[in-house]
């Protein structure tokens, strides 16, 4: 098998998947219980606290777990609703940010412009702010993409015209590949999700800036584990999701990954006619490649794909039916935007694998366009 789909989910880690069976078979008591037992389970949950907050330069308590980044875009979203109160975002979010915006109140929500890859008109977001604002809410790297914003430019400007707008952004497909310190991108708000760092899937974060904490409400409430999100916390799953990030920091892939990107490309650029890149080429993540085909039915060159054991995705998997929106924002012309596959890397992905890929790429290409 041949699995280039790893912005849609990543295979777990084995130290991830050993880290939740000790957790499940050694420290099962509820962590919110009391006695000794939960206070292992309440351990597991500190010392996963510690790990993600090393890692994103906050402190342990400003990270509160919930079932995902779906679940973190909602509350920050919807944790800044109100009738009087105006939110700035982009065209080309996720659903769970552009899904939200559309469903909780809001006096007006701004659509920032931006280019051909993706990236936000800076010069918009400043003739944009007004009194009104409350949040500003941005993807850091583009799961269709892989474009990642300046954001420490776009806090910039947020902070400077008036330092109470609070900023999110969705860290989703940048925790544990770029950096993603909460201080040197001064960030407010950052939502995350195991299963796309090789954790398990069903878990996630939202990291909270301590001095914005009382902006924050609750989407489901009942027992009191964590301010934000009530519910038994998933200890085993949170601490096989630090494990993963620990984990997926250490191996130190990226210029490898980046280099499987770049040969992607190469491959893509020596075997293929008439396609379009629509990841850009400077400030990208090297783990997706999104590429459009001319006079190619995206979904037909997937499942040829597979036909040979080969996975890729035609635009996002979180948008079935829905990748239209993006590459409308794109701007990507109609000769290509029916043929876009997002090729996404792991670390555990090798050249050999592309070279096959390319082969498969090529003949099934070749076969569509002789019938179409
Ligand atoms: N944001 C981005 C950028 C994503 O790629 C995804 C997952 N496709 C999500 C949010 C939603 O994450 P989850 O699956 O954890 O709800």
């Amino acid at each position: 098998m041949i699995y280039l789909d790893n912005a849609a989910t990543t295979k777990i880690y084995k130290k991830a998947q050993d880290a939740r069976a000790i957790a499940e078979n050694e420290a099962f008591a509820n962590s919110s219980s009391i006695h000794s037992f939960g206070m292992k389970s309440s351990n597991l949950l500190k010392e996963s606290r510690e790990i993600i907050a090393s890692i994103i330069g906050s402190n342990p308590d400003e990270i509160y777990f919930t079932k995902g980044a779906t679940e973190a875009n909602n509350i920050a979203i919807s944790s800044m609703s109100g009738k009087n109160n105006v939110a700035i975002t982009s065209s080309i979010e996720h659903s769970s940010v552009y899904d939200s915006f559309k469903n909780y109140d809001f006096k007006e929500v701004i659509y920032l412009k931006n280019d051909r890859h993706g990236f936000i008109d800076l010069e918009d977001l400043r003739n944009q702010l007004n009194q009104d604002v409350k949040l500003v809410s941005i993807i850091y790297a583009n799961n269709e993409t892989g474009t990642i914003q300046d954001i420490r430019k776009i806090s910039d400007i947020v902070k400077n015209y008036n330092k109470n707008i609070v900023l999110h952004i969705d860290a989703t497909q940048a925790l544990g590949k770029i950096s993603c310190d909460v201080n040197k991108l001064k960030v407010d708000l950052m939502s995350f999700s195991a299963h796309k760092f090789h954790g398990p899937k069903g878990v996630g974060g939202l990291y909270v800036r301590k001095e914005i904490l009382n902006k924050i409400k609750p989407v489901l409430h009942g027992g009191h584990q964590q301010v934000i999100s009530s519910g038994t916390d998933n200890h085993p799953a949170i601490y096989a999701m630090a494990t993963a990030l620990k984990e997926q920091i250490d191996t130190d892939e990226f210029s490898y990954v980046n280099e499987l990107n770049l040969y992607m490309r190469k491959l893509i650029e020596n075997n293929i006619s008439d396609y379009e890149f629509n990841t850009p080429e400077q400030d990208y993540s090297p783990y997706v490649l999104s590429v459009g085909f001319a006079n190619i039915k995206s979904e037909v060159l997937l499942h040829m794909l597979e036909d040979k054991d080969i996975y890729v995705s035609s635009g996002s998997a979180c948008s079935k039916g829905n990748n239209n929106r993006i590459l409308e924002a794109l701007g990507v012309d109609e000769k290509y935007s029916d043929g876009v596959i997002r090729f996404s890397f792991a670390g555990e992905n090798t050249k050999e694998e592309l070279d096959t890929t390319i082969g498969v790429l090529k003949d099934s290409i070749e076969e569509i366009r002789r019938v179409m």
